[in-house]
């Protein structure tokens, strides 16, 4: 069945029955002109959307439909959870192909779904429209304590540089798509899940935001590099990486010893959407930041240091080398 057999209304009344959530801060959900929700005293609202266009963000030989959908939400939550906020409310807008199979379109609500139950996202609209390729957009609110707020801005000099989980796997995952046998592909599950299906560090930014552990913190959706050229630029500062400490995956470090891939630094500081968080730590907060790190069940790693601006952004190698770089990562209308 496609979508043209059902038609719009009828594909709206599907969504509606699929992302109908129960949560007592949402007056009114889908359904009216707007949503409405309910504000929580003493906290301010945060707002993001991110946009998915096939063919741009995913390949639909590539994803299957509900990591699309999964996607979409998971790079908004991704951004609320960089703030140190939680992720409350979002409405989603797709546009669809005239050709699309109506099952399609359920395996991408059934994404949304998922994603929206495990970190208590509350769908409350959006809009469906017909369009020549399949476009996900997605805008999100979110929320967070006044005062725990935690911005690109604030890092100061002498602070640590700190990063979750592992860097290069997605764009290790989108490599093994575009250049590798579905056979050798299959022999790394977990790269190719990181790239189709990220999962957002809300547990993990969580802790750092309510511990006050960090005085910077922003998402790695362009690549650590990037990531941390954002930090510095909006703190004024530089920085500076030991390439060795950064956090290499055992798949992507078998795939790099098999020949499957090469250059995994490349891929760990040029490499986009790990979805990681990079912070900074004040000094002072050494001792109580590693011990709270210790508890989190994702893997913390300080890779680095902030050093005065005039000092610019490096990279220093394992044998000592201190190279200036220049930060590049994906960058729309330039390509790579
Ligand atoms: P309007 O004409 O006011 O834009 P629509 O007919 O587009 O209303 O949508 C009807 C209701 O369904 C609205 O509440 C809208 O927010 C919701 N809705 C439409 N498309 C989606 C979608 N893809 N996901 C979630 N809610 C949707
Ligand atoms: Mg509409």
């Amino acid at each position: 069945m496609k979508i043209t057999d059902i038609g719009e209304f009828n594909l709206i009344k599907r969504i509606h029955k699929r992302l109908t959530v129960n949560t007592r801060s949402v007056i009114l959900g889908i359904g009216d002109d707007t949503a409405i929700v309910r504000p929580q005293p003493g906290r301010l609202q945060l707002f993001t959307t991110d946009m998915m266009v096939e063919g741009i963000h995913f390949n639909v030989h590539w994803s299957k439909p509900d990591q699309i959908g999964w996607k979409a939400l998971a790079i908004n939550i991704s951004d609320i959870a960089a703030m140190g906020g939680r992720p409350l409310y979002a409405v989603v807008s797709i546009g669809l192909p005239q050709d699309t199979d109506v099952k399609t379109v359920d395996a991408i609500i059934s994404g949304i779904r998922k994603i929206a139950r495990k970190y208590n996202v509350a769908v409350v609209g959006g809009d469906t429209v017909s369009s020549d390729h399949i476009v996900i957009n997605v805008a999100m609110w979110g929320d967070v304590k006044r005062g725990y707020v935690l911005k690109r801005s604030n890092a100061r000099v002498g602070d640590l540089l700190a990063v979750t989980g592992t860097y290069g796997d997605s764009a290790a995952g989108l490599e093994l798509f575009q250049h590798k046998s579905p056979i050798i592909r299959s022999r790394y599950p977990k790269l190719i899940r990181k790239h189709c299906m990220p999962v957002p560090r809300v547990e993990e930014a969580g802790i750092i935001g309510r511990g006050k552990l960090a005085s910077s913190m922003i998402d790695s959706s362009d690549g650590l590099a990037l990531s941390v050229k954002f930090i510095c630029e909006a703190s004024r500062v530089g920085a500076r990486i030991y390439s060795d400490r950064i956090p290499l995956s055992s798949s992507l470090k078998r795939a790099v010893s098999k020949g499957v891939l090469n250059d995994p630094l490349n891929l760990a500081l040029y490499g986009g959407e790990d979805f990681e968080l990079v912070f900074t730590v004040p000094k002072r907060k050494e001792n109580i930041f590693k011990k709270i790190a210790k508890n989190i069940n994702t893997q913390i790693t300080v890779i680095g240091e902030i050093v005065p601006f005039n000092k610019g952004f490096s990279v220093v190698s394992m044998e000592g080398e201190i190279k200036t770089i220049k930060p590049r990562g994906y960058e729309h209308f330039r390509g790579r």
